[in-house]
């Protein structure tokens, strides 16, 4: 493939250059995710770089839940903006005079030159181009001026951009490593402004330069850059400069086959993060969107992500984002951690949603509760935060929907005589009261009814959770103690029996 320098691996530097847009996106967090394992297998250094020259207030909070959400991945960086580096700044707003001393090298080398137009004037020009019928290119008129003529017009105050000059008829050929040879003819592209009138320059001027000025062997990003590649290769052209070799990254539809965003919930990490997933199912997940190791394999720890990744297998064909596979996966890791981290992770999540009176009520110990629980749920939840449903009913009270008050209405059984009798018979165990006891007794209970288990446990589990589904009955019934068992039972046959 052509334009495909060999790069010694220990010389490879990826950048990753977002804007501060105050969220890390899914589809970001997967072009950071891919330059940074590209990095780490070919022990190159990860860069990150942000590119803020459009907002210039409220930089650091826009800037700050980025890097968290990099950081709660898992994804580190050599260079960046909090660290520094031998190639910074690493915002792209304290780089501002570098941006303009390369422009003036342009226009001093006559590759750049100064526009005076004004945007309602190229307006104007582009409404009647167009009126015609014909599509509006910069028509150059501003590189005719004279220096003098310029001069005057500095004088004057008059404010002015810089335009590359775009050399008439020249093939811009490159070899993207995903998407093959590109070529496109520079007559397609326009003089386009690198340096607004504010003095800032435009994104394709200043990443070309600041990759060059990084020394970027690599830039890896997504999809809708790559018909700003040929721009950026002209900027590199014009410095005299070899330009990178580029990997764009399929594009990441949603469900229904349009570009991933906002519409189709939660796309940013800190919102997975908020709702209970884990970031190696997050990392997992991602590096799926676009690569693949196999026609088989799915789950991969960050550890062989990092052996096995490689550009080749990163396909062409769009990604689709499928929030179940993504469900399933955190599933998947939430089975693969350990108790005792469970445990810290769910003790975390409590405490943020408990109310400290209540559970003075059932007096049960979170830590000793929690250590109780977690077995009983981990095989069940499929994100951190649905544990609450399982857990948080051990520490408060109760409250019965009228759902529930009237569920055994219409059903052929007599709840409170189940209830009555469950009562009675657990009261023996008041002080022995562990699952084995609490199992023998409920089966005694219902041979002697002549119901079935399943019914039993149906009434009971709705005393006791006022749900239909709880986690399993004996363990419950042993981890909220003989006296909160007792009293939830009372207190739904109470509600039942009063109606
Ligand atoms: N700031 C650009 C973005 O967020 C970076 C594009 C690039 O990697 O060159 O899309």
């Amino acid at each position: 493939m052509m334009n495909m320098k060999e790069i010694k691996k220990n010389e490879i530097r990826v950048r990753f250059a977002p804007s501060p847009t105050g969220y890390l996106h899914i589809g970001s967090a997967r072009t950071a995710l891919f330059n940074w394992l590209y990095a780490k297998k070919n022990n190159g250094k990860f860069i990150i770089r942000i590119e803020d020259t459009d907002r210039a207030r409220h930089i650091e909070e826009a800037v700050r839940p980025i890097l968290d959400s990099l950081r709660w991945l898992g994804i580190d960086w050599d260079e960046g903006p909090d660290i520094g580096g031998s190639y910074g700044p690493y915002r792209q707003s304290g780089r501002v005079e570098t941006y303009k001393k390369y422009a003036q090298e342009l226009i001093d080398n006559k590759k750049a030159y100064i526009c005076f137009c004004s945007p309602e004037e190229l307006q104007a020009r582009k409404k009647t181009a167009e009126d015609q019928g014909l599509s509006f290119k910069y028509d150059r008129r501003c590189l005719s001026l004279t220096p003098e003529e310029i001069e005057e017009k500095i004088k004057d105050k008059q404010p002015f951009a810089v335009r590359l000059l775009i050399p008439d008829n020249e093939v811009i050929e490159f070899g993207d490593r995903v998407y093959g040879n590109i070529s496109v003819s520079s007559d397609t592209i326009e003089d386009y402004v690198i340096l607004r009138s504010s003095g800032l320059p435009t994104y394709n001027f200043s990443a070309a330069v600041d990759d060059m000025l990084m020394k970027i062997t690599q830039v890896i990003r997504g999809e809708d850059h790559l018909s700003n590649t040929p721009k950026q290769i002209l900027i590199y052209r014009a410095l005299g400069a070899e330009p990178p070799v580029f990997t764009h990254l399929p594009m990441i539809l949603g469900s229904d086959g349009q570009k991933l965003s906002k519409r189709h919930g939660a796309v940013s990490v800190e919102s997975y993060r908020n709702e209970g997933f884990l970031p190696e199912a997050i990392i997992n997940y991602i590096a799926l969107l676009g690569w693949s190791y196999d026609d088989k394999s799915t789950i991969f720890s960050t550890g062989e992500l990092v052996d096995r990744f490689s550009l080749e297998n990163i396909n062409k064909k769009k990604a689709r984002f499928d929030y179940q596979k993504l469900l399933w996966m955190n599933a998947t890791y939430i089975r693969k951690t350990s108790d005792r981290k469970l445990e810290e992770m769910l003790i975390g999540l409590i405490e943020k949603h408990i109310d400290k009176k209540k559970i003075q009520r059932n007096n049960l110990d979170i830590e000793k509760t929690v250590k109780m629980i977690t077995p009983l749920i981990k095989e069940r939840i499929k994100t951190i935060n649905e544990s609450l449903d399982w857990v948080m009913p051990f520490f408060t009270e109760v409250e019965y929907s009228k759902d529930m008050v009237g569920y055994f209405d219409k059903k052929l059984i007599d709840a409170p005589a189940v209830l009555s009798n469950i009562v009675s018979s657990i009261t023996l165990l008041k002080d022995n009261f562990d699952s084995y006891r609490i199992e023998n007794s409920l089966r005694k209970v219902s041979e002697e009814m002549d119901i079935s288990f399943r019914k039993l446990a149906e009434v009971l589990r709705i005393a006791l959770w006022a749900n239909k589904v709880s986690p399993p009955l004996f363990h419950t019934m042993q981890i909220l103690g003989y006296q909160t068992s007792i009293n939830r039972i009372n207190k739904y046959l109470k509600l039942i029996e009063n109606r």
